[in-house]
């Protein structure tokens, strides 16, 4: 039995790319070999790694997220495994299980021995790459998590206006406002005030 992987790349790291690749390649074969000898998958659990498509992406903007990604081979959601590329610095501050990224100061053996445990894990839970896959949002994502509410709250705050103007303005408590903020705040993935402004300020294409 054959295992037929796909590979997806969404970096912008031509060079990392280019390496990457090369070990993909030559991961597949040596992978297939191994199955052929030795699967450490029932045919069950095998079953659930054929045909999968692996998509390595890193932190950027351009690339959106999981939730937002079409496959060019129309793979669906449940037999795509998003595995995220990182950074040093990123490494701490992502809390996805380690098995589903990889850090691009990784050996070659290291990346290996990480996608092999992948596919393994893939095989055994494949519902486990879904939840990995949803620990990162891209920002159009999450600015439609927002509520209509929340929206609103921050429309209006970017135009400068204090929270009990708006409270004024939406015949709410300044309470409510202050709730909603904090809760689009949470989804927003920002942690001061100071931060949510600058996003503001940039324009998120509230609408
Ligand atoms: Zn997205």
């Amino acid at each position: 039995m054959m295992l037929n992987i796909r590979f997806t790349l969404l970096d912008s790291n031509n060079f990392f790319q280019q390496g990457l690749l090369h070990v993909l390649k030559d991961f597949h074969d040596s992978l297939n070999e191994c199955y052929r000898l030795y699967s450490p998958l029932t045919p069950v659990e095998l079953k659930a790694v054929e045909n999968i498509e692996i998509i390595f992406r890193s932190q950027e903007e351009r690339w959106g997220c999981a939730r937002c990604y079409h496959s060019a081979y129309q793979t669906p959601h449940h037999r795509q495994m998003t595995v995220m590329i990182l950074d040093e610095k990123e490494c701490c501050t992502l809390k996805s299980p380690a098995q589903f990224s990889i850090n691009r100061e990784d050996s070659v053996a290291m990346v290996r021995q990480k996608l092999r445990l992948a596919v393994e894990h893939f095989g055994h839970h494949p519902w486990a790459s879904l939840h990995a896959s949803g620990l990162y949002y891209c920002q159009r994502c999450r600015i439609a998590r927002l509520s209509s509410c929340e929206k609103k709250v921050l429309k209006l705050m970017s135009t400068g206006m204090s929270a009990s103007t708006i409270a004024d303005m939406l015949h709410r408590s300044q309470k409510t406002i202050s709730s909603h903020k904090r809760s689009a705040m949470r989804k927003l993935n920002v942690n001061k005030s100071t931060e949510l402004n600058k996003m503001l300020l940039s324009q998120m294409g509230l609408g």
